[in-house]
């Protein structure tokens, strides 16, 4: 069977659903969140007991698949592929604390340019005080390979699971922005080919491009929930579009969901961006990817407060497994959200 007509989370459920678990009281989730939880690190015997859970996640980035190297600098590729990781393990409600970093280069690429990626990625650890901590180095015959694997610790993990009927979805920042910025890039790549003497053109688009070049995962809501004493039911992040995230956290709960498109939020860049490609605001919220924001499920008595958060919308909610997941448009009837977002045998 060719991969591409399985697709990639039915590709994932196939090779990974027979996988024995030998340490069952270490390996407190395998596969199948945004990161997996080990054992309990420590105890702390005193009157209020606390276990802290270690969480671990990896992502692979692969030279014209993930990246362009035409538009993205080295420095800023280095600072994205430590920045999705650590994404992953504030979507568990964890503190990122430990990288590895493995590449694999083509001989193309000189020590400066690695020094460069290295620059990037160093930029991203001091910022979210992460230490690089190993890895592997090896040649490629095809361009360069970077994987990162993230290890965090919490005392209250949150998965995708925990969502229940009623609770109250919500979103940090805003969403498309990445998508556009992308389109951008894009846009300008041909041109360039076309025409090697044009200058890009990206004045007053600087918050999308960034948002696709420079992506920051979302330690502040992370804190901020931490704070204000809210631990959400359940939580992802958004990695490959809101549809496909809504999905993941529906189906992992067992549950429906309803958003409204008028709670999506989507800033003005954004539209100004995207009006030159034809592609619609709202698509680009539910399909786009890459925002590396956070979708969150937080019960209705714990709502008050996080209300008027300027950095979190409340977008819709969960409902009973049978209604599905659907979107409700500004004008008409309800459309059942789907996964369209990014899918790597696409
Ligand atoms: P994310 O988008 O949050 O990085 P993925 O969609 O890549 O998550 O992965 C979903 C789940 O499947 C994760 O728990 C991940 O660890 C697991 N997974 C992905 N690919 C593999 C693989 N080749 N072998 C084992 N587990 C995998
Ligand atoms: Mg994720």
């Amino acid at each position: 069977m060719n991969i591409s007509e399985l697709g990639e989370f039915p590709l994932i459920k196939r090779l990974t659903e027979d996988i024995k678990i030998y340490h069952p009281k270490e390996t407190i989730m395998g596969v199948g969140d945004d990161a997996a939880i080990l054992a309990p690190l420590g105890t702390t015997p005193i009157t209020t007991p606390t276990t802290t859970y270690q969480v671990v996640t990896t992502d692979l980035l692969v030279e014209n698949v993930h990246f362009d190297l035409t538009y993205v600098p080295l420095r800023h590729l280095g600072y994205k592929a430590v920045a999705v990781n650590l994404s992953d393990v504030f979507a568990m409600n964890a503190t990122p604390k430990q990288i590895t970093v493995s590449i694999a280069v083509s001989s193309r690429f000189t020590v400066e340019a690695l020094d460069e990626l290295y620059a990037g990625i160093k930029l991203c650890c001091d910022k979210y005080k992460v230490d690089l901590a190993g890895g592997d180095t090896t040649s490629s015959t095809s361009g360069l390979i970077i994987s990162v694997t993230a290890l965090g610790t919490t005392e209250v993990p949150v998965k995708r699971d925990g969502a229940k009927e009623n609770d109250i979805l919500c979103v940090s920042g805003d969403l498309g922005s990445a998508y556009a910025g992308l389109q951008l890039l894009e846009k300008e790549k041909r041109h360039f080919l076309a025409n090697p003497d044009m200058q890009p053109d990206f004045k007053d688009f600087s918050y999308v491009l960034e948002r696709q070049l420079k992506p920051e995962p979302r330690a502040d809501i992370i804190k901020l929930l931490r704070e204000r004493g809210v631990r959400p039911t359940s939580m992802i992040d958004i990695s490959d579009g809101l549809s496909s995230e809504i999905l993941h956290i529906a189906t992992a709960s067992n549950a429906g969901a309803v958003i409204y498109e008028n709670k999506i939020p989507i800033d003005t860049e954004t539209y100004r961006a995207l009006e030159q490609f034809n592609i619609m605001p709202l698509t680009a919220a539910l399909n786009g990817g890459e925002d590396y924001e956070l979708l969150f499920t937080v019960s209705p008595s714990d709502y008050d407060k996080i209300a008027h958060t300027r950095e979190i919308r409340p977008i819709g909610h969960i409902t009973e497994a049978a209604t599905g997941c659907n979107l409700v448009p500004e004008n008409g009837a309800l459309i059942p959200l789907s996964a369209q977002g990014w899918q790597s045998f696409g």
